[in-house]
């Protein structure tokens, strides 16, 4: 109808808000389509005392869509992949990006605590702008790639529908980092933030206990589903590589817990 649109989002659990982006899901919880809208809404309006209100998982899952938007801007980047409109990142995409993941570094942890006393600090205004705003024009203007796709493909399995999006997102994150090779310091960086919150770092913590080489290879190909962006990573993926880093990633995050 070509109407202004704010939204006032009452959570900050994802990046959707900033966006012009929505995420269809058929009535079971699993990934149909994103919808691309025509414009991003005029306003968005945050209050953080309302915000720090809700529950702390909420704001947690919010940091793990907000982990993958670095990964995923830098892995287009490197790709030349288009951005979500269809044009090229630019480097204000990626230095954005780039703020979001050191905020939740440097703020996650204690924006936890301090929403889980129900109360909104320095920190919880940071972690707020970073899932909320940094995250939004992160993805939409670096661009998706792995980490979302994996998501997209671990919503086949029916246990993890009462996870959180961010949640799996930032799992799918750790699986991206395992294709890409990325080296033991920034894996571990990832690992601790991720513990350190509260974010799952095993296919087992969003809610796959009983793992079988047939449900993983659904997830990898439905991650590799035509169209999805995990084709903007900078190397030719197949399932087969999926699989191998779902099942590598869910081993590290392993051993990381039993450190
Ligand atoms: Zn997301």
């Amino acid at each position: 109808m070509k109407l202004a649109v704010v939204i006032v989002p009452t959570i900050a659990s994802t990046d959707a808000p900033c966006s012009a982006l929505s995420v269809i899901y058929t009535p079971e919880g699993v990934f149909e389509s994103y919808l691309i809208l025509p414009k991003n809404p005029d306003l968005v309006l945050v209050d953080t005392e309302v915000v720090a209100k809700a529950p702390a998982r909420l704001l947690v899952a919010g940091m793990g869509d907000a982990l993958a938007t670095w990964f995923e801007a830098d892995a287009c980047a490197k790709a030349s992949a288009k951005n979500m409109p269809g044009g090229n990142a630019s480097q204000a995409a990626l230095a954005l990006a780039r703020l979001c993941y050191d905020l939740l570094i440097e703020c996650g942890k204690r924006a936890k605590l301090a929403v889980e006393m129900n109360v909104a600090t320095e920190d919880v205004e940071k972690v707020v702008e970073a899932n909320t705003l940094l995250s939004g024009l992160g993805f939409e203007s670096g661009g998706l790639a792995a980490a979302h796709a994996i998501h997209n493909g671990l919503t086949a399995l029916e246990e993890t529908h009462h996870y959180y999006h961010g949640e799996k997102v930032a799992f799918g994150t750790l699986v991206q980092m395992i294709m890409e090779n990325r080296s033991t310091e920034e894996l571990e960086e990832v690992l601790e933030f991720c513990v350190s919150v509260g974010l799952p770092v095993t296919l087992e913590q969003i809610g796959v206990t009983e793992i079988s080489p047939e449900k993983i290879r659904k997830v990898a190909e439905m991650s590799c589903a035509e169209g999805e962006t995990i084709y903007n990573m900078p190397f030719p993926v197949t399932p087969d590589l999926v699989y191998n880093a779902i099942m590598a990633a869910d081993a590290i995050g392993k051993d990381f817990l039993a450190k």
